[in-house]
């Protein structure tokens, strides 16, 4: 980029002046964080051991309650009954959340999502979701309060839409929005992959393919913000319960906090103006709300990052091909 004359001689001027010295880096912006983590105990469920899950449950929740994160889990309890003989061990991993002081919340029973079933057969998902959570919830004195939508699918019609937040509403639910999605979800099965094949050099790769993305994304859904706000809300991180997370939070949380951000509670976030601003987002696909927000807006946000295209190219070479049983789901 080129200078104007005027700007190098003002820039010269400011220079010559040598009782002002300069900080030489600019304060990062303050900016607020809420950290989630979806799809509890963990995404790959049914690819892992009761002891498997209490391990990578125990050190993500180590990590996060280390550095006074106070994060919201959402859970699926269809994922607590994958394995007979195992339900007690899932079960306590959940209780490990609440034990360290962080909070679950519904994310339905079977990883329901709105657009793929009845508005009936999503509303029984819902409540059957409940039954574990909202007893480990009470044994700590806590109510069930916050629900996260499978896929970000809010509805295919306004009409769906608006009737699963009634729902929700009535049940006592407050709806978790998305605005910061870096897809580790996408990243997490090429990570287990290296890591039960122990190779450190490929799960080292992964990581920082993952990181990076984190970073572009973050770049990219802050611009989005001030271009709708004139300012960055406090934004809802949206991560999963998986080894990757178990063994790596803590460097996207390093990555948060050299943004400027600080972490936050749910319903604090709720309360800022953006939160409460229309949104009649509806559509096949579940964007993140700041796209929602910029359609309803008449926009059509450009220039997303797209997932790293080393990482799809081993997601079709270390992952079972789509026709295989069972693959896990975000
Ligand atoms: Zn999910």
């Amino acid at each position: 980029m080129h200078r104007s004359p005027k700007i190098l001689a003002f820039s010269l001027l400011f220079c010559a002046i040598p009782a002002v010295s300069l900080p030489q880096v600019a304060a990062p912006p303050d900016r607020q964080v809420v950290v989630t983590v979806d799809d509890l105990p963990v995404g790959a469920a049914q690819f892992m051991s009761g002891q498997e899950i209490t391990d990578m449950t125990t050190r993500l929740v180590a990590t996060l309650k280390a550095q006074q994160v106070p994060a919201v889990g959402f859970v699926n309890e269809g994922k607590l009954y994958l394995r007979p003989g195992e339900v007690d061990a899932r079960i306590a991993a959940l209780s490990q959340w609440l034990d360290a002081g962080l909070e679950l919340g519904n994310h339905t029973f079977g990883h329901t999502g709105l657009n793929r079933v009845s508005l009936k057969d999503w509303e029984e998902d819902v409540v059957r979701g409940e039954t574990v959570t909202r007893l480990l919830l009470a044994q700590h004195k806590m109510k069930l309060r916050f629900f996260r939508h499978p896929y970000l699918d809010v509805g295919r019609d306004l009409q769906t839409r608006r009737d699963a937040e009634a729902f929700l509403t009535s049940r006592g639910y407050h709806i978790a929005p998305v605005t910061l999605d870096p897809w580790d979800w996408a990243f997490a099965p090429l990570y287990d992959e290296a890591r039960k094949r122990g190779d450190a050099a490929l799960q080292q790769k992964i990581t920082a393919s993952f990181l990076a993305h984190c970073a572009d994304m973050f770049a990219y859904d802050e611009k989005l913000s001030r271009e709708l706000f004139g300012y960055e809300p406090p934004q809802i991180l949206l991560l999963h319960g998986s080894n990757l997370e178990a063994e790596h939070i803590g460097e996207v949380l390093d990555l948060l906090r050299k943004r400027g951000y600080h972490f936050v509670r749910l319903d604090s976030a709720l309360t800022d103006f953006a939160y409460s601003t229309p949104n009649d987002f509806f559509g096949e696909e579940g964007p993140g709300w700041l796209e929602q927000w910029a359609v309803t807006r008449g926009r059509i946000p450009q220039g997303e990052p797209p997932f790293p295209l080393e990482m799809q190219k081993l997601r079709q070479t270390l992952l079972p091909p789509p026709s295989a049983p069972a693959p896990a789901v975000p």
